[in-house]
């Protein structure tokens, strides 16, 4: 019988969470006796044949969806803009983009949760695609450009939303939904 022992070799330290997670992982593994006698192979769990099939990928997906396991947000779209697009400001909106705060949420080490731009404050996605110094200029421009008030746009809801009283017609709604979004890509 051969028993399991972990030498970690680490560039980074696991600090917080994560060693709580290695620790049951190294708990979770030490319970499996190997015979060496076996070959290793990959199984596929939500299929009785252990092997892979896209259907049962699409059912295990589709009862994940069902309302009572998961509620998945629906994704965002502007017909004028590409769809990657509409994608980052959902991402966004699910606090889903690798700003610092969200990776320090997620247990991962950072030397700092600052604006690596303007050190000025944390770095959240409200900092950074719409606070931050260099964002808040490129905001204050595409304002300018457009006669609108800044305060009708203070977090990234109001941002994937973008309704504008000042805007009449809901073809200038989209317009001005799909700059804002095209904007907030590029920052
Ligand atoms: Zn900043």
């Amino acid at each position: 019988m051969i028993e399991l022992s972990f030498s970690w070799d680490w560039t980074s330290t696991p600090k917080w969470r994560l060693t709580f997670e290695l620790q049951q992982l190294e708990n979770l593994v030490s319970e499996v006796k190997p015979s060496g006698k076996a070959s290793d192979e990959w199984v596929w769990k939500p299929c009785n044949s252990g092997r892979f099939s896209s259907k049962s990928m699409i059912v295990m997906l589709e009862e994940l969806q069902s309302p009572n396991i998961i509620h998945l947000e629906p994704t965002l779209r502007n017909n004028l803009i590409p769809q990657k697009i509409g994608i980052l400001i959902w991402r966004a909106c699910q606090n889903k983009l690798p700003v610092r705060t969200e990776l320090d949420r997620r247990g991962i080490y950072l030397h700092s949760t600052r604006c690596p731009v303007c050190d000025d404050d944390i770095e959240t996605l409200n900092h950074t695609l719409i606070r931050c110094n260099t964002a808040s200029d490129i905001w204050d421009r595409v304002f300018k450009w457009w006669n609108l008030d800044m305060i009708n746009f203070m977090d990234i809801n109001d941002l994937a939303k973008c309704s504008n009283s000042n805007l009449q017609t809901s073809t200038g709604s989209t317009i001005w939904q799909a700059i804002a979004w095209v904007t907030t890509y590029f920052i």
